[in-house]
């Protein structure tokens, strides 16, 4: 695969100060794990002159949370470096427990056939056992719940038709979780958009990011997903749209930082397009571009966790000046730590006990708010905190549709 290679130079950008290790979740809740420094820039000196250096099973503990490149005073990308490792140096290929979670359209499209059945079939304690066993899905995780209709269905019934009537037009990449689990994400940004006077078109083809894949060495796939993508985002583009706007920070920071330099796609001219709605929001709302109206008597108490892949993009500014302007919000900000569950990380048998270990002591911050609701713009994180604490998860777009008056501000901004 054609990819921007690592010079040797952003090896020595390391000055060993150690300071990745100390934000490492990983590193900081198991002793099996060498950590970044070691396994980013150090042993890659040393892979870089044999392939035997190359320690699979040590960097396959590294959740690719990016913490340690978000810490790094030096601008090394320790992250990049090992899943770059695993990506040339891995001779193993996926087996059937990583095709299944990875493969998020196939699994989705099938589910949601038959969401009944799949949901009452991965909720049960004998399902869960079974999985464990034949392919070590751990019997202890929650599944998230397939939607009956897809995003996609519902917005080609109810939405499509009355885009049109909006003079200023945006494309949404809506990702497989909306898609085929929560719907209602989708359906909110829709009429968040609306009523800011701003049609929501989709994009021609849309397939899954591909952070899934290529968290499980299917890079190959991730790539031709990937293209697809791109090569939509452009046509939207160039077809009118002002941006493409997302609700997931992992989808995002896949699309916009790991295209280029792990699958090799050349996304230049779309990446200054791509962002998340909370940005273009907060800098409509920056710029006095549009009007809110407010439900009346509206109250909720919410804690905002940061994602670890948002504090990567370090747009966690933007929710937070949305939520800061809603009256009658409560709103605790937690301090900034990782979930534990990696998108498909926590759900290997492997793995589970780790990812609960790392999450605790942001389940346990959670609990002590006494909020009414967790806000977040990761679906993983979502899954990890609803089926680990007592709280339900909310994206900000949906908190931003719960709080608005709809249509009074759609009747201000289009006026
Ligand atoms: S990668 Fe960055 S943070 Fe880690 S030891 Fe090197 S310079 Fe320090
Ligand atoms: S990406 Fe996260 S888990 Fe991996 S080395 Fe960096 S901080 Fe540790």
């Amino acid at each position: 695969m054609q990819t921007e290679s690592k010079s040797p130079l952003e090896l020595e950008q390391c000055l060993k100060c150690s300071i990745c290790t100390a934000v490492c979740p990983v590193m900081n809740n198991t002793d099996a794990y060498p950590g970044p420094k070691q396994c980013g820039p150090d042993a890659e000196r040393y892979r870089m002159k044999d392939i035997r250096f190359f320690d699979e099973s040590a960097l396959k503990k590294c959740l690719n949370c990016k913490r340690c490149e978000v810490a790094c005073p030096h601008g090394v990308k320790v992250a990049e470096l090992i899943q770059t490792a695993r990506r040339d140096m891995s001779q193993h290929g996926p087996g059937l427990r990583e095709i299944m979670l990875a493969n998020t359209d196939i699994m989705g499209s099938l589910a949601t056939l038959v969401a009944p059945i799949a949901n009452f079939a991965t909720g049960l304690q004998l399902s869960k056992e079974v999985l464990h066993a034949t392919v070590g899905i751990d019997h202890r995780r929650t599944f998230p719940k397939y939607a009956g209709t897809k995003f996609e269905t519902w917005y080609h019934r109810h939405a499509a038709q009355n885009q049109g009537q909006f003079k200023h037009q945006v494309a949404y990449f809506h990702g497989c979780y909306v898609n085929f689990n929560y719907p209602k994400l989708g359906q909110d940004l829709v009429h968040v958009m609306n009523a800011f006077g701003y049609g929501v078109q989709l994009l021609e083809k849309e397939k899954c990011c591909g952070v899934a894949l290529m968290a499980n060495n299917m890079y190959n796939q991730a790539k031709k997903q990937g293209q697809v993508n791109i090569d939509s985002m452009r046509k939207a583009l160039q077809g009118g749209v002002e941006t493409i706007v997302t609700t997931s920070s992992s989808c995002t920071l896949n699309m916009r930082e790991d295209y280029p330099t792990m699958l090799g796609i050349d996304q230049k001219d779309v990446k200054e397009h791509l962002g998340l709605a909370v940005r273009f929001i907060s800098r409509l709302l920056d710029e006095g571009n549009v009007k809110l109206v407010w439900k009346e008597g509206f109250k909720k108490h919410v804690c905002y966790h940061t994602a670890c892949h948002m504090a990567r993009l370090g747009w966690n500014v933007y929710t937070l000046n949305i939520l800061r302007q809603i009256p009658g919000l409560e709103l605790d900000i937690l301090e900034q730590n990782c979930c534990g569950i990696s998108g498909t990380y926590g759900f290997k048998k492997e793995n589970y006990e780790l990812s609960q270990k790392i999450g605790s002591t942001l389940f346990n911050d959670i609990e002590a708010t006494n909020a009414e609701a967790v806000v977040t713009e990761c679906e993983t994180c979502k899954w990890q905190i609803e089926m680990s604490t007592s709280l339900p998860v909310i994206n900000p777009i949906s908190l931003l549709a719960e709080a608005l008056d709809l249509e009074a501000t759609q009747k201000a901004n289009i006026r």
